[in-house]
């Protein structure tokens, strides 16, 4: 079965996890921590999030975080791989 079918988000409006406007406005923050409230009950997030960590160019809210959010993961991963890799080598 896909991960995508337990999701809690299933059959919602999908304009929900993709604020429009400035992400800094009242109205996008709001919409945000509304869709991120959706992902905070999905059975699915770690699934979701692992997958939108892997699709550098997605936008929107996917596993409880915003792209600037899995932006900021991924550099963090990214340092963490590399003081890993020297640190074995
Ligand atoms: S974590 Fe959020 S965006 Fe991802 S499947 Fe669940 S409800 Fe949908």
């Amino acid at each position: 079965m896909d991960w995508r079918e337990l999701s809690s988000c299933r059959g919602m409006d999908p304009e929900l996890f993709f604020p429009i406007g400035a992400s800094s406005s009242v109205a996008a923050l709001d919409q945000i921590d509304e869709a991120k409230a959706v992902c905070h009950t999905c059975p699915v997030m770690p699934e979701c999030l692992g997958w939108a960590l892997n699709v550098a160019a997605v936008e929107g809210i996917w596993g409880g975080t915003t792209d600037a959010e899995r932006r900021a993961l991924r550099r963090r991963r990214a340092r963490g791989d590399r003081a890993e890799a020297s640190t074995s080598a």
